[in-house]
């Protein structure tokens, strides 16, 4: 009889798994770095295609990652008992999907082996965003995308 092994992520909550483990699960989209706006009256997210200007266009990571909030204070952690601020993330992120006991996508490096499995997939915001040192911060609401919920 064929044995399936399981991947951590499937056997692992999100507070068992070691950093390794943990920092492995960013599929490196760069999502999480688009500016977002919260309606007051709902608690709606909304994401822009205004991305902090730290990030790394064609890479899409945070040259400054160890230190990000030396650069920008409000940068967000994530942390396994996060909560409801699990809503603050792209649908499409792992962290957010584990927490909400779903499935990885294909496209993720831990499945496809591929880094640049995200890109081709188009879920990166590769090649899709302004820069938040280009844009007024009073227009932020004219810059709101339905491709990242
Ligand atoms: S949205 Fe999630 S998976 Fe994508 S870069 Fe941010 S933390 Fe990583
Ligand atoms: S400081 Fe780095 S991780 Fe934080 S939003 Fe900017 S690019 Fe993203």
């Amino acid at each position: 009889m064929a044995v399936k092994t399981q991947h951590f992520w499937e056997r692992l909550s999100l507070q068992e798994m070691n950093r390794a483990q943990w920092e492995s699960l960013c599929d490196g989209c760069g999502r999480c770095c688009l500016h977002k706006l919260e309606d007051e009256d709902t608690g709606d997210i909304y994401f822009t295609d205004v991305v902090c200007h730290y990030m790394d266009k064609q890479t899409c990571q945070c040259p400054h990652y160890a230190t990000r909030q030396a650069y920008v204070p409000n940068c967000l952690t994530i942390y396994p008992d996060w909560g409801e601020k699990f809503n603050w993330l792209p649908s499409t992120c792992a962290y957010r999907l584990l927490h909400e006991d779903k499935p990885l996508f294909d496209w993720h490096p831990l499945i496809s082996q591929d880094p640049e499995s995200v890109h081709s997939a188009g879920i990166s915001v590769r090649g899709k965003t302004f820069s938040d040192d280009q844009v007024n911060g009073e227009d932020f609401q004219q810059y709101i995308i339905d491709w990242v919920k």
